[in-house]
């Protein structure tokens, strides 16, 4: 960013700041760091939450004075908004939005907030419909050990807004989901990095893909040419949408299939990185991180570590010593020769894809919940290549069932994690695997996938 569009960002937001009542929608983890945000920026705050807030997230509140409500939304409180920030759960469905959107309320989410005073930081910001966290997370783990002050924020589980409001940094490194990029208007990440797009959450985009495909094609909306746009060469949703517009940043792809002048790929059993001057090369074997999804991570985590100036030894040292995030391929123990790997995260098709596409054993698969739509035909080679059998784990398996009865002889049902662990135990035998990649979410038997995975993991322990 140039020095005078830094002076006006930084002018529009002391003017936007004094005295705007801000009503914030939501008080989850990014609502109350919006509120926190408005309020230390001169914003007249009210936050209002249909449900029930948490405590700690009310005593936050009140300990800054802010004004709030839960377990409903009064009309008067919230149509008289200057500007809104919607929290990425509520959908556009929700009343109190038609009629904010019926009003022209300006509606922002909250990365739009915390953008417009972040100053004039860098910000890495991580999209795609799977590998985010792991992305994320690698990238900040580069940037901390090659010594640069960054923050770990957004999707990921801590408010990007609150960082930029109680302890800001020169760097940040966001996990940014589509609903965050809906209602972006200037946002304009210095480095964006676009990892995949298969379908998911389409409840969210009138069922339609090509929304779902715009949302996340926001993230370089406000890029300049001084920015870069990280991005899978592989993903056919992707190329098939960039050959439709013009990009205003510099692009830098990552792929496993071809050569690139400018990004990464991998070629044989070594990973090119091109970037400017540097070159940095790396063997695959090297990566702390096993899979072929997480060679895709890797790269993007390359790349964008390398836009950043981070020296090559750092990177390869960072790349070799990550440590993978619990829920995603986690490596649980081996009991009597049966390793169980606990894949909790994986609650799409695509992610379950490659967690088999990884494991080199015969495996019990445990898959089940509640389903968004999912199509399992893409899955059948691998199923039928590397599945014994499979555990079903979720209320209602029909589906399961119907899809799988003609490549795998066993299908059992269970309903809790115990009878999982112990059915798919049973069935493996030593030298093979049992993977917990459910393909589904988890809110049918547990209270998300975090419960889920330690479900299966204290299940595993007692064998
Ligand atoms: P997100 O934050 O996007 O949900 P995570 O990093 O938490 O992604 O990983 C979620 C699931 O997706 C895990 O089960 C993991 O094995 C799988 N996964 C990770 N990276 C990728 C990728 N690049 N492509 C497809 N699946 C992936």
């Amino acid at each position: 960013m140039t020095n005078s569009e830094q002076d006006n960002k930084e002018n529009s937001a002391d003017i936007i700041g004094s005295g705007k009542r801000l009503v914030i929608l939501g008080g989850g983890e990014s609502g109350v760091g919006a509120a926190l945000l408005g309020k230390q920026k001169g914003y007249n705050v009210f936050l209002s939450d249909a449900g029930k807030l948490k405590d700690q997230y009310k005593q936050e509140l009140i300990n800054n004075n802010i004004d709030f409500e839960d377990g409903q939304h009064t009309e008067e409180k919230v149509l008289n908004a200057d500007e809104v920030v919607k929290s990425p759960g509520i959908s556009e469905k929700n009343e109190m939005v038609k009629k904010l959107r019926a009003k022209g309320i300006e509606v922002i989410s909250e990365i739009e907030l915390a953008y417009r005073f972040a100053g004039n930081s860098t910000i890495v910001a991580i999209t795609g419909s799977n590998g985010k966290s792991t992305t994320t997370t690698m990238i900040y783990h580069i940037c901390c050990s090659a010594g640069l002050d960054a923050a770990l924020v957004g999707n990921i589980g801590y408010s990007f807004a609150k960082q930029v409001a109680e302890d800001p940094k020169p760097y940040y490194i966001a996990e940014i989901s589509s609903f965050q990029l809906d209602d972006i208007k200037t946002f304009r990440p210095h480095v964006a990095v676009l990892l995949n797009i298969t379908e998911d959450h389409l409840d969210r985009y009138d069922y339609k893909f090509e929304n779902y495909i715009d949302s996340k094609f926001k993230i370089i909306e406000n890029q300049t040419e001084e920015d870069f746009f990280i991005y899978n060469l592989d993903d056919e949703v992707i190329t098939h949408k960039l050959e439709k517009i013009n990009l205003n940043t510099n692009p830098l792809p990552f792929s496993m299939k071809q050569e690139v002048k400018k990004g990464a790929h991998i070629k044989g059993d070594q990973m090119m990185l091109k970037i400017q001057e540097e070159r940095v090369s790396m063997s695959i074997y090297d990566f702390a991180l096993k899979g072929k999804h997480n060679q895709h991570n890797t790269m993007a985590a390359g790349i964008a570590a390398s836009t950043l100036g981070i020296r090559k030894e750092k990177i390869r040292e960072a790349v070799k010593t990550f440590e993978s995030l619990e829920h995603r391929m986690e490596y649980v123990a081996t009991v009597r020769g049966v390793d169980f790997i606990n894949d909790s995260k994986a609650t799409n098709v695509n992610s379950t894809w490659f967690a088999l596409e990884s494991i080199g054993k015969k495996t019990v698969l445990i898959l089940g919940g509640i389903d968004k739509g999912n199509d399992y035909t893409s899955m059948m080679d691998l199923v039928q290549e590397k599945v014994k059998a499979i555990v079903c784990l979720g209320v209602d398996n029909k589906k399961i069932h119907a899809a799988f009865k003609d490549v795998v002889k066993t299908i059992i049902d269970t309903d809790n994690a115990k009878d999982a662990v112990n059915t798919a135990f049973n069935l493996a035998g030593k030298g093979e695997a049992v993977l917990l990649s459910p393909a589904c979410s988890s809110f049918d038997l547990f209270k998300n996938y975090e419960e889920r995975g330690q479900k299966f993991k204290e299940a595993v322990k007692d064998l």
